[in-house]
Formats: structure tokens, sequence, C-alpha cells
């Protein structure tokens, strides 16, 4: 479904990317991580991968933030590998204040990493694409591209546009053998989760303990977090051809929770 293919994860050195490279590495497709973090750890996950798998796996250290870095990375994919031919944005920060104490840089750095760092990949990745006839876009949205939370600002703007950017370059790229799909996962428990606990209990004056049951878990009917196997899986079956007709769409994996 994936052998052979060029996969490039965005934010893929932890939480739902790495488990995401993990599954695709299985799968037999050649791996390009990208994320911050620990350079021995990440070097260990690389090698590891590449070890366990037998599959390519490189390492680029692009920040999101940073736009020329994003085009220098997809062109040293493209020169290293011979082409890009699945691109999963899935970079994301989180950070929880009232909207009148929200620090403008917080702002910046969610709409930043969350959203236009996946119109800069997109927009260098689909010309390769287009030339070859195949592409996959798999942008990482969240419940809150289809429903808000109080104090998340930023972040439910930056996931809604990725709601609408996902439609738009599905829209253009239809007829390319491309498709464009956002997973909208609800709380799964990665480092993005658990460090927002402690804000959150801030924000509305509540335990952490309760933050964790009365807050996130009482948002998903099922009770339980979603996990990040079940969100690598949606994105594997995205890629293959049974799936070829499904662009253009948010995909909630959320325990039910954009039911109510
Ligand atoms: P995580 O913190 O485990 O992983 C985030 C990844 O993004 C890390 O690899 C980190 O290094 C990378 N990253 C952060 N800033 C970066 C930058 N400037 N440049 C490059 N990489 C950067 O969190 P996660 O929960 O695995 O989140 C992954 C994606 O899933 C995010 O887009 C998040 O919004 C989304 N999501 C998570 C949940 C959840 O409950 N965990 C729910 C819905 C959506």
């Amino acid at each position: 479904m994936v052998s052979g293919k060029t996969t490039l994860i965005t934010g893929s050195t932890s939480g739902i990317g790495l488990e995401m490279a993990r599954e695709f590495a299985r799968e037999g497709a050649d791996i390009v991580l990208n994320g911050l973090g620990d350079p021995a750890e990440i070097e260990a996950t690389r090698a590891g991968l590449a070890e366990e798998f037998s599959v390519k796996v490189a390492y680029d250290g692009a920040n999101m933030l940073n736009p020329d870095d994003i085009a220098g990375m997809i062109d040293r994919v493209e020169a290293d590998f011979g082409g890009l031919d699945i691109l999963i944005n899935n970079a994301g920060i989180q950070y929880v204040a009232p909207i009148e104490d929200f620090p403008v840089d917080k702002w910046d750095a969610i709409i930043g990493i969350n959203q236009s760092a996946a119109f800069h990949t997109i927009r260098a990745a689909v010309p390769g694409m287009k030339k070859r006839k195949w592409g996959r876009i798999i942008n990482t949205a969240s419940a809150h591209a289809l429903v808000a939370s109080p104090f998340k600002s930023a972040y439910v703007s930056a996931k809604h546009a990725i709601a609408g950017l996902t439609k738009t370059i599905a829209l253009e790229t239809a007829t390319f053998g491309i498709t464009v799909n956002a997973i909208a996962p609800g709380y799964v428990w990665t480092p993005l989760v658990e460090k927002q606990i402690p804000d959150t209990a801030k924000a509305r004056g509540m335990t952490e303990e309760q933050v964790k049951h009365d807050v996130l878990l009482e948002a998903q009917p099922t009770k339980e977090f979603v996990t990040v196997e079940e969100i690598a899986g949606l994105a594997l079956f995205l890629c293959s051809d049974q799936a070829r007709s499904i662009t253009g769409v948010t995909i909630p994996v959320d325990g039910g929770w954009t039911a109510h």
C-alpha cells in the first residue's frame, strides 16, 4: 500500500507523528522524520526504525516556524529520495489561556506551526506530486477543527483553517491522482495533551485530576483516550488505493465527541 513511497511526517519525533512513522515504516515506506528534540534521541529513533523495518529513514530538522526551512526540507527530500509521495502535516503545539491573557507570541507560534506550516509544505510539495500524477496529503487537524473549547482561541482557529485548506487543495489537485484529507483526533494521550493540563486547571479553577476526567474525558462519550495506533491506522488507509475517492474531508477519530 505504501511500500517504497517516500513519506514525510512533520512533528514525528514524538506522539502521533512518531507512531505514524513506525506504522508507515512497518508497511515498507521510506520515512523522513521531522521535529524538535534531543539530537541523540532523534538519531536513535531514526537508526532504530531503519534497522527494524529495513527502510530508508532520514531526519530533517526544519523548524515549522520558518518558511525557508520548510522549502529547503521539501527540496532536500525531492533530491535525496527522488520525489515526495506522501506528506503528513502533523507538527503542532497547544497553549491554553483566556483570550484577554492570551500571549501574542503564543498566538503567532500556534498559527505558524499548526496552520501556516501546512500551507508552506503543501505549496512546495504539490508540483512534484502533480508531475508524478500521484500524491497523498494528510493533515493532522483535531476535533477542534469542527468544534471549539474555551481558552484555546489560537489552536481552534488554526485547526479550523486546516479543514478549509484541506478542502481547497483537494479541489485544486483532484484530477492529478492526489488526495488531500485531514484527520481530526479527539484527545490522544501524548506530551501535547499532558502539558496543557496545568494551564487548563488554572484557567478553569480545577485540579489537574478534574481536568483529565471532567474536561478531557468528559468530551468523549467513550470516556477513553484515542490511541496513536488508531490515528496511524487511518492515515495508512487514506494512502491506500481503496481510499482514492476520499478527498477534501476532515475525518473525526474522537470517540463520539463531535457527534454531540
Ligand atoms: P506531541 O507534542 O507529542 O508532538 C508534536 C510534534 O510537533 C513533536 O514532534 C514536536 O517536536 C513537533 N514540533 C513542535 N514545534 C515544532 C516546530 N517549530 N518545528 C517542527 N516541529 C515542531 O503532540 P501530538 O499530540 O502527537 O500532536 C501531533 C499533532 O496532533 C498536532 O498537530 C496536534 O495538534 C494534533 N492533535 C493532537 C491531539 C491530542 O490529543 N494529542 C488531538 C488532536 C490533534
